[in-house]
């Protein structure tokens, strides 16, 4: 039985969905005021990760993961570049769902987009103001009220008595911190510095605050109550803590049955940002020679509750991982054995089945389930060694592995390896041919070195130059 560890109740559970065989799953997505840097990925990886064990142990996923197209930041940036916020934030939208295909992220059931939903949202402040949580301030902004809000902390196990007191007033601002707890801004009044960026509401032109805005899309899109919600650790407190307060004031139900969060991701053991140049995007990944399927392949030989820190060494040592696996698919494929060893090669199978089942139920314990997936690898090379592995025992073990990847994603995804890297390879092959034709052979030399150094060994065929990675 899968067990996932909910930080609400900080223990592992036993999963067990609403509705018997559906999961209503969220998870907060991008804010579009710029590239995604590879700590969400980090994020979304984990989300897609646990969407598609669930898909595998035959539950029907419908999950919807937002995108955040008005705060503070996507204001702030669309007055700064002078485009719509519609513009603005569209062009970070496209490349984030580029990206996603890039790291094999299935598509979400639903991506909202916030400005989409702005009925919704003042809907639902409306109920929250006829409830007794919310008030509205001089200025015209509207406020939840932590204080009305009995189990306000929980979450992030915090004391609800002592947040009030600690307070210090209320805060406008998208992005708090924790020390200054406080109410929180559902409704934000226009001010000049929003530019023409306002929508009509009850209370006076305005916009809503971050908050509100996955509360609401979640009501419309999934209910009431949903099974689990995904995000990365940075959202537990305050944005976290915030939908659930504001969902349970609504409807008086428990809003999240399971809450996950992804551990940070720093970069050489740093926080990642613009000051320190160690800001990464999928973009800087891929030109590696390592490639993105390796950053796949990354996130999951560490726990996703351990904090990940991200070098360039630890991607090139999980590209090395990888290619033992590229290269065990090699020769399995390539081998011309008889099978006589093939109830053998069942039996490795039908245990690797258990023990992955076993290490991804035990909380999504990822690099157990590797762990096995390199045992497994072991051993059959040993009897591809013997030369006791036909085609028969071939398409077994291909069949099991392509069932295992609707899982990991990056086994069967090597020729999505890193299109930058191939794209770079290809142009120096052309470069080479053309020195070969102009008998430039020590240019073409050079070039060719300068490819094995990159890891990619070349073979002439007449006029055709065939290419591998070491
Ligand atoms: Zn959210």
């Amino acid at each position: 039985m899968l067990k996932l560890y909910n930080t609400l109740t900080r223990t592992k559970e036993d999963f067990a969905p609403l509705k018997k065989n559906t999961v209503k799953m969220y998870t907060c997505g991008p804010t579009v005021y710029n590239h995604i840097h590879i700590g969400n990925y980090s994020t979304y990886l984990f989300s897609d990760l646990l969407k598609r064990y669930l898909n595998y142990t035959g539950y029907k996923v419908k999950d919807v993961m937002n995108i955040t197209d008005v705060d503070d930041k996507t204001i702030k940036g669309s007055i700064t570049a002078g485009k719509t916020l519609t513009d603005f934030t569209a062009q970070y939208e496209k490349m984030f769902y580029n990206d996603l295909k890039l790291i094999n992220i299935l598509p979400a059931k639903k991506n909202p987009r916030a400005t989409r939903y702005i009925k919704q949202i003042v809907k639902f402040i409306k109920k929250l103001e006829e409830n007794g949580y919310a008030y509205q301030t001089a200025d015209g902004s509207v406020y939840f009220d932590i204080s009305e809000f009995k189990t306000y902390g929980q979450l992030a196990n915090l004391d609800n008595q002592n947040l009030k007191a600690d307070a210090g007033g209320r805060m406008a601002s998208d992005e708090y911190q924790k020390d200054n707890y406080g109410d929180f801004a559902l409704w934000k009044a226009y001010t000049a510095a929003d530019g023409d960026i306002k929508w009509k509401s009850p209370w006076g032109y305005g916009r809503p605050g971050w908050h509100i805005e996955c509360s609401a899309m979640i009501m419309k899109l999934l209910g009431d109550q949903i099974d689990i919600h995904i995000g990365g650790e940075d959202l537990v407190f305050p944005h976290h803590q915030n939908e659930i307060a504001q969902t349970e004031a609504v409807t008086g139900k428990p809003f999240v049955k399971y809450w996950l969060h992804r551990a940070h991701l720093k970069v050489d053991d740093q926080k990642m940002s613009k000051s320190l140049g160690n800001f990464l995007l999928l973009n800087d990944l891929a030109k590696t020679k390592a490639g993105l399927m390796a950053f796949r392949y990354l996130i999951v030989t560490s726990h996703y509750r351990q904090p990940l820190n991200f070098t360039m060494d630890s991607l090139q040592a999980a590209a090395e991982g990888l290619n033992k696996v590229y290269h065990f698919i090699d020769r399995l494929t390539a081998t011309r054995g008889d099978d006589s060893k093939i109830d053998e090669t069942l039996n490795y199978l039908e245990e690797n089945n258990r023990q992955f089942a076993a290490a991804m139920d035990d909380d999504l314990n990822t690099p157990q389930a590797i762990a096995a997936l390199f045992s497994l690898i072991n051993l059959l090379n040993k009897i591809i060694d013997q030369n006791l592995i036909g085609s028969k025992s071939v398409k077994l073990i291909l069949k099991h592995l392509k069932k295992q990847d609707k899982v990991w994603a990056f086994i069967f995804s090597r020729k999505s390896l890193d299109p930058l890297f191939q794209r770079q390879i290809e142009t120096l092959i052309t470069e080479r041919n053309t020195c070969r034709t102009k008998k430039d052979f020590t240019a073409a030399d050079k070039i060719r070195e300068q490819l094995l150094s990159m890891g990619v060994e070349i073979q002439d065929e007449g006029s055709d130059t065939k290419w591998s990675v070491k």
